[in-house]
């Protein structure tokens, strides 16, 4: 419900100023909660023109509201601090007094306005923290008398401000923490991801390669590593065109990643060649597994968007751990090695490591 209230108005999840965003929602959500909060109380206790000053700032709220969610986010963002330094000053100065450290809520102000206006936005920026240091000031030495309010009314304003500052201040920071990890776990998607294809891409295929070595030698498991690449691809280039190969490429990639285990990995090792790496699986089985993957793309049905279908068949060398085998290097090197006897042997076709055929 909150991250509905918060996200009103926007879609973009990638939007560069997303949290600025959320903050000014969440700052006039604030606001109009308090101003609805104040008008019941002074409407209660039958001091109307608080009760309607107050209804005044709810509307003004509900407007910037209104303005984020119709996409005038400058607006709303402008209007939120003008508003609220308006609010603050005159409830202040003319009804709650300083002794109620009602003012204190300038803070929420200037920590707006760090957060909201960006770098080209300075002017507004200085303006507005300027403008609340001062008029806090004003607030604080003026030292004047609440008209309305009781010594423990001010009490209880005092810890409401409190409250509300640092319930303003713990929401903001969360925003900025999420806001912190979206935007990590999208940079860790473009560091790992290939993006021609989707699949992990060298570095991440290499990464799991290096733990799932480590950890299958540890538990005395079989692993497989396999090289697969598509056969006579630069003639599918030369023929169709480079876009064409792209094409290929991607939908081959989305096949294989769709035969492969759950348990397997695969990933791009670069341009037409991936990796596909079997854990606590033997040779013979993950001889069955690409069988069945150099089968699914023999059979694939690509098109070039003239409508014809490009033939395309893979080729792949298979090497699993053996005792002596201390580096995944080695284990790679072996399915190269195998991969190169399947292209010497006519292509479209699984080859095993050397020493476990007969
Ligand atoms: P073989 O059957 O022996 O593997 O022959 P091949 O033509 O597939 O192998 P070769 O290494 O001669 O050519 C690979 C080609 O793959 C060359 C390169 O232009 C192409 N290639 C590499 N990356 C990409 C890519 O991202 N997109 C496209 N369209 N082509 C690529
Ligand atoms: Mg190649
Ligand atoms: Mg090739």
């Amino acid at each position: 419900m909150t991250k509905k209230l918060l996200n009103l108005g926007f879609i973009d999840e990638f939007g560069n100023d997303l949290n600025q965003k959320h903050v000014v929602n969440f700052s006039y959500l604030m606001f109009c909660a308090s101003c609805l909060f104040m008008v019941v109380m002074f409407f209660y206790r039958q001091m109307p023109s608080i009760a309607f000053f107050s209804f005044m700032g709810l509307v003004v709220g509900l407007v910037g509201l209104r303005y984020n969610y119709i996409g005038l986010f400058s607006r709303a963002q402008l209007l939120m601090p003008i508003v609220k330094i308006g609010q603050i000053t005159i409830l202040s100065l003319f009804y709650f007094g300083s002794a109620s450290g009602f003012h204190w809520l300038f803070v929420n102000v200037i920590a707006y306005s760090f957060i909201v206006f960006r770098a080209d936005q300075r002017f507004i920026k200085y303006w507005v923290v300027a403008g609340s240091v001062v008029l806090f000031l004003v607030c604080e030495f003026l030292n004047t008398k609440g008209l309305y309010l009781t010594s423990p009314d001010q009490s209880i304003v005092l810890t409401a401000v409190f409250l509300c500052v640092c319930f303003y201040f713990a929401v903001v920071i969360n925003l900025v923490m999420s806001r912190l990890k979206a935007v990590n776990s999208h940079l860790r998607t473009l560091a790992e991801r290939d993006e021609l294809t989707g699949l992990s891409n060298r570095r991440k295929v290499l990464a799991d390669a290096v733990n799932i070595f480590a950890d299958s030698v540890i538990n005395r498991e079989s692993c497989v590593f396999s090289i697969v690449d598509l056969d006579h691809f630069k003639k599918i280039n030369d023929t169709f065109g480079h876009e064409a190969g792209d094409l290929v490429l991607a939908q081959v990639a989305a096949m294989m990643a769709s035969v492969i285990r759950p348990q397997d990995e695969i990933g791009r090792y670069g341009g037409e060649e991936f990796i596909v790496i079997m854990r606590n699986t033997n040779l013979k089985q993950a001889e069955a597994v690409m069988e069945r993957l150099r089968c699914s793309v023999e059979n694939m049905l690509i098109e070039t968007e003239l409508g014809i279908v490009i033939p395309v068949t893979i080729s792949a060398g298979l090497a699993s751990i053996a005792p002596n085998v201390s580096r995944y290097e080695e284990i790679l090197a072996q399915a190269d090695k195998s991969l190169y006897v399947a292209k010497r042997n006519g292509r479209n076709r699984i080859s095993l490591q050397l020493n476990y055929q007969n």
